[in-house]
């Protein structure tokens, strides 16, 4: 019998992706994340950080950090329903639920393992989640962890959400649960979910509505509130908000926000939350500092999108298509994936750092650069980085 060999796909797996250029070639940030920082040894402006209003850079979420490390040292020694459930853990879930208007939050590890921990728990067989096709990686995961049945609507298109769920009630047996999921803002385009008509829709088929506010957050609605605020939903319309930390507030965590039974429900069963350790005290801290700046300081709010209208009008008056973007990320469209990447590569010689998006995370024909938004660049960064767009938009012969 041949002997198989049970390692060698790693290395010919990684060269097939070396090959075809699918391979990341990881930068290296050499100091904070910053507007003006440091990769990889040149001094370049931060086009592509999730980092929106600066918060990780706040004094006041550093101090709260240090102060937490003396308080409360480095870890939480636990999961949190065991010995690793702190006083700065509730506090910040409680400061959460206020800041959402909501009656109650929890707060995960991450964004990825609230998504990957709580979908598989709302849904089992006999259910079914409706999945907008551009949703984010870990609501993909989070609904193949699950046994529901799965569909999924054309982008953003509310009317054949309506068309899938038309199809849903004809089912035998009828479905008990449904689950409507959507990410708020999507990333790769900066375009904004119709939220409004797909709770309206969900609400006319009995489904629950699960929103992904990653990029939401900290950028859309009155002080940064997210989508829910944006579109002026309540609690009865939108079940599930879902977030982040490690966007717009600056830190590390993902949250989910709605009522007490969403919560209670949500801590009991989600297993990425149960068996996996706490946030260190430190992270909470800083978590809730996050929150009291953008309570306390809407001007960070204001710059970003002060920043953003201005550099999307910018960036279409040289003549590039920014797609259907109406956030603070704002792809530049190229088309061909070895001009993204060559463009990529331009922009930071010339001391601008925005990553090329290319086959698979969009169409081959959609390759573009991403850049995003922040509070903290002033006008003089730019007009710095346009100006290289302009230049390698010319070079490449793009404009
Ligand atoms: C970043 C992101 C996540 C993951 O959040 P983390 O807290 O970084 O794990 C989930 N959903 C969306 C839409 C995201 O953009």
């Amino acid at each position: 019998m041949a002997r198989r060999d049970p390692v060698s796909f790693l290395g010919v797996e990684y060269r097939a992706l070396v090959e075809a250029e699918l391979d990341w070639k990881l930068r290296v940030l050499e100091g904070p994340s910053s507007p003006r920082c440091r990769v990889d040894g040149s001094d370049v402006i931060m086009l592509c950080s999730n980092n929106y209003l600066s918060l990780s850079n706040h004094p006041r979420l550093k101090q709260a950090a240090i102060d937490a490390v003396k308080t409360h040292g480095a870890g939480s020694g636990s999961v949190r329903p065991i010995a690793g459930n702190m006083d700065l853990h509730l506090e910040l879930e409680e400061r959460l639920a206020v800041f959402k208007g909501a009656e109650a939050s929890l707060v995960y590890q991450t964004g990825f393992a609230a998504n990957a921990g709580l979908i598989p728990q709302l849904t089992d067989s006999g259910d079914l989640i409706v999945s907008d096709e551009l949703n984010h990686g870990s609501i993909i995961d989070g609904v193949r962890l699950s046994k529901a049945d799965r569909a999924v609507y054309r982008h953003s298109d509310a009317a054949h959400l309506e068309e899938v769920l038309d199809a849903a009630e004809r089912h035998t047996p009828p479905y008990r649960r449904i689950l409507v999921i959507t990410d708020g803002v999507f990333s790769m385009d900066g375009d904004i979910a119709p939220l409004d008509k797909v709770a309206t829709t969900a609400r006319d088929h009995g489904a629950m509505v699960y929103v992904d506010d990653a990029h939401g957050e900290g950028v859309l609605g009155d002080g940064g509130r997210g989508i829910v605020s944006h579109f002026g939903l309540t609690r009865e319309e939108v079940q599930v908000e879902m977030g982040t930390f490690s966007k717009a507030f600056g830190v590390v965590g993902g949250h989910v926000s709605g009522s007490r039974d969403l919560v209670d429900f949500a801590l009991n069963r989600s297993r990425t939350w149960l068996l996996s350790g706490s946030h260190p005290p430190s992270v909470a801290a800083s978590c809730i500092a996050a929150i009291d700046v953008l309570e306390t300081e809407p001007e960070h709010v204001r710059n970003l999108w002060s920043n953003t209208e201005y550099f999307r009008k910018a960036v279409q008056g040289m003549g590039f298509d920014t797609g259907s973007s109406v956030t603070p990320i704002v792809p530049i469209m190229i088309g061909d994936s070895g001009d993204a990447k060559k463009f990529s590569r331009r922009l930071f010689e010339l001391g601008v750092f925005a990553l090329p998006i290319v086959f698979p995370m969009v169409a081959r024909d959609r390759a573009r650069i991403r850049t995003i938004m922040n509070a903290a660049l002033s006008q003089s960064d730019l007009d710095e980085a346009l100006a290289a767009i302009e230049r390698v938009g010319k070079e490449i012969d793009l404009v």
